[in-house]
This record gives C-alpha cells, structure tokens and sequence, in this order.
C-alpha cells in the first residue's frame, strides 16, 4: 500500500486524543511531533510502524486523525522511508520487544516510540515530547518491567542504557573504562537528564 504520512504538530493530535493525560498517548503524540519536524530520524512519520499498524494506533488513540494525516490513495508517494540506522532502529526494537511485560499491541507500539525517540540527539524524555525522565520511567516499568529493572539502582540515563544493553548483547567493549566507577565519562552516562546536557549514543551497533 502506498502511502503518505503528513507531519502533524503535538497540539493538533492532542486535539484528537480518547485520553490526552494518558502516559503512551503523550508518548506517541510526542514521538510523532518530533519526527515530523525531523528532530528525530525514524524509519518513517509513522514510527517504523507498517501502514496498517500506525492507522490502528491512530484510530485508538487519536480518533479521526488517520483520515487527515495518512494519504493511502494510489496516488500516494512511499517518500517517507529513511533507510539510515534500519539496523541499529531495529535491534532497539528487538531489544524492547524481548523485555515487553505483556503481549498487547500497545506495547509494541510503545516499543517502536522508544526505538524512534533514540533517533535523536536530545534526552530520551525530550525526543519523545515527554515532560521528563520520570515520565520515561513510568512508561519503561509498566510496559518492559525487565528492562527498567535492570537499571533501577543504576539510573543511567536510559538513551545511554538502552544502547549499552545492545552493546553488551553483541559482547563489545565500546567503553574507554573497565568500570564506570572509574571511568571519565561518567557524568555524561549517569546523574541528571536535563535539557542543558544533550546525550547522544557513542556506538551504532547490529546485534546478528
Ligand atoms: S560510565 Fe564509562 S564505563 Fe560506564 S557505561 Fe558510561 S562509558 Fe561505559
């Protein structure tokens, strides 16, 4: 099917949400801002998602605005595939995917909001449109329980964690330190994610 995805500003799909103080609804309307103002560089306007899939995501959470922002006629350009980072987007996916708390769409959906917010060279939180890290939180315990436990007492800076995990999976030692106790890039790993500190991953990695 071919299609055209318009950007939409975060007000506007807001403007359609069922449940606008929801956490995944802010997730997505924010995740879809940022790609279309290309803040962010996701596979495509919908969040990697297939067509069909971001049309559903759409009608459940933002009724009525599919048929305003998703163009499927024939006529309609495939323009909105980035074929850059497919890999590395992909095996963030993956990577949420394997630690997802239940088998609901919504939540791989929310995978692919997360994988798309690591598309961006600002915090996690800010990529996605969320107000902060707690809101990030909040999300990561709910939907993928196994993930954000496994950083509960570190509080690394998740875009900086989920990365890690995908270099510890492929067994790289993409680290300058042999422990982050000693290691120079501490700060820039850990403590506070604010909008005056930009975090940006070290390493595109392809786990096989
Ligand atoms: S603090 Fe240093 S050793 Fe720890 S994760 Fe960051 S770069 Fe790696």
């Amino acid at each position: 099917m071919n299609t055209n995805i318009q950007a939409v500003s975060y007000d506007w799909l807001m403007a359609h949400a069922r449940s606008p103080e929801d956490g995944m609804t802010m997730a997505f309307a924010g995740v879809i801002q940022s790609a279309g103002k290309g803040e962010i560089q996701p596979p495509n306007l919908g969040m990697g998602l297939s067509v069909n899939k971001f049309i559903e995501l759409l009608d459940q959470y933002f009724p009525g605005a599919s048929p305003e922002m998703c163009d499927v006629s024939d006529k309609a350009e495939s323009a909105d595939c980035l074929p850059f980072r497919m890999d590395e987007f992909q095996d963030l996916v993956e990577l949420l995917l394997e630690h997802r708390s239940n088998d609901s769409e919504q939540t791989e959906w929310l995978a692919y909001a997360f994988a798309s917010g690591c598309m961006g060279k600002d915090h996690l939180y800010a990529d996605m449109g969320l107000p902060g890290r707690p809101a990030v939180s909040a999300l990561l315990e709910f939907h993928f329980t196994a993930l954000f436990l496994k950083n509960e007492g570190r509080k690394m800076k998740w875009k900086k964690f989920l990365y890690k995990q995908l270099c510890d999976r492929a067994e790289i030692k993409a680290c300058p330190a042999p422990s982050c106790s000693v290691c120079d890039e501490y700060r820039n790993c850990f403590g506070t994610e604010d909008s005056a500190v930009k975090v940006q991953p070290d390493v595109v990695v392809t786990v096989a």
